[in-house]
């Protein structure tokens, strides 16, 4: 993976030699979130996106508190999708003004603390706007509010949709007016849109056509409303490339059409600032996870490395994550960096289920028993997306380099 390099044999990672940071770390498995990554991709996206539009940082792509921490330092806004994402949110000191709450099922007790916490609620339903009437008037605090639309389109190509059709996300737009209504009958505080058409997307005309047809719709809803609009957000769903053949997402497309969103605004919208989120773009390339071999085994020809870690911490990788067909995430062996010879070499965990594949069938440098192999493109959905209690094996640890 380009993001990273070498020193003869060894990976570098943070700028030091896998073996070492192993060492450092004291145990494998573990992942490893590199800060001048991270740092670099949000200053590729500030070159291109128009100045006054807001970057905001959606935890739930890795909510380690560290890395979030970290995060609160370089975007405008920290998105969460739990009460328990709002603690590690305002932990790392992020002011509530640069907190928006979105999620599908949010408890009574999950509203009360977002309420008491001065945060930006996303609606998501009608029972929210009465729920939230009910806390605001007991807690004699305003319920600081955005709708959530479920729009009446789909983000084309993107690896999961969560917009258009029927969805459980957000208020179908039919229905929005009439919660509008609902919303200053009961006095909350109406600050602005949130939609949201889906993830993982490759495609910068998809994406840009998603922003429009956002920007559009937000246009449209707003025309029944005296409140001002105080925040657009248009989503995200920026994507990353982790199968062979999947091209790299091109920015430039879609800081222009920006551009051009944020000056319509001026006259539409003269109050709102645009807002995107993104989760997995901004944290999924700087991160890797490293795993020791175990065991080299060679059943009927085929070569099996055995290693400690496994879908119980990377489900993802392991394809089991919302794949439809399996695919090999980029895999190396960290020690062998320099090897000039491969072999077809399958990776594969410790549990006791043929679903725990790391790699199947790759071309690898060869390892033995004691060699570290990395898994790329991890930064993102790694861990918290992990059933780490399955078999019992020892948790894995988490390092910002
Ligand atoms: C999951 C999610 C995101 C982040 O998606 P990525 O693909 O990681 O960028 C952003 N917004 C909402 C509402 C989400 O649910």
């Amino acid at each position: 993976m380009a993001q990273f390099s070498n020193d003869g044999d060894q990976l570098l990672i943070g700028g030091m030699p896998i073996s070492q940071l192993t060492e450092r770390v004291g145990q494998t498995p573990y992942y490893a979130y590199d800060r001048k990554l991270i740092r670099s991709r949000v200053g590729d996206l500030r070159a291109v996106l128009p100045k006054n539009v807001k970057l905001h940082y959606a935890m739930k792509a890795n909510p380690m508190p560290a890395l979030v921490a970290f995060m609160a330092g370089l975007v405008d806004g920290i998105d969460v999708a739990s009460a328990g994402e709002l603690k590690v949110a305002l932990d790392a000191g992020t002011s509530p003004q640069e907190i928006s709450f979105a999620g599908p099922g949010k408890r009574h007790s999950e509203l009360r603390q977002a309420v008491a916490s001065g945060i930006l609620i996303n609606i998501e339903s009608f029972r929210e706007v009465d729920a939230l009437a009910e806390i605001s008037r007991e807690l004699a605090l305003p319920a600081r509010v955005a709708v959530r639309v479920n729009p009446d389109f789909e983000l084309k190509g993107s690896g999961m949709k969560m917009g258009g059709g029927p969805k459980q996300f957000g208020v179908d737009a039919e229905a929005v007016p009439e919660l509008l209504e609902r919303i200053a009958k009961q006095q909350l505080m109406f600050e602005g849109f949130h939609l949201f058409a889906g993830s993982q997307n490759l495609k910068a005309e998809a994406i840009c056509e998603a922003q429009d047809k956002s920007y559009q719709l937000a246009l449209k809803l707003s025309s029944s409303i005296r409140m001002p609009v105080r925040f657009l957000n248009l989503g995200g769903g920026f994507g990353i490339p982790y199968f062979p053949g999947e091209q790299r997402l091109d920015l430039a497309p879609i800081g222009k059409n920006l551009s051009r969103l944020v000056e319509r605004a001026k006259d539409d919208f003269p109050e709102a600032s645009l807002v995107i989120e993104l989760g997995r773009y901004l944290v999924g390339e700087a991160g890797v996870y490293v795993t020791r071999v175990v065991d080299r085994k060679i059943s009927r020809g085929q070569i099996f490395l055995i290693v400690d870690g496994g879908l119980h911490h990377h489900l993802s990788a392991s394809g089991n994550f919302g794949q439809v067909i399996r695919k090999n995430y980029p895999v190396a062996i960290g020690t062998q960096m320099n090897a000039n010879t491969t072999e077809m070499t399958s990776v594969v965990g410790p549990l006791c289920t043929p679903l725990d594949i790391l790699a199947d069938r790759m071309h690898l440098a060869q390892a033995t028993q004691g060699d570290l192999v990395v898994i790329f493109q991890s930064g993102a959905y790694g861990a918290s997306a992990s059933p780490q209690r399955f078999l019992g094996h020892p948790d894995v640890v988490e390092v910002l380099v």
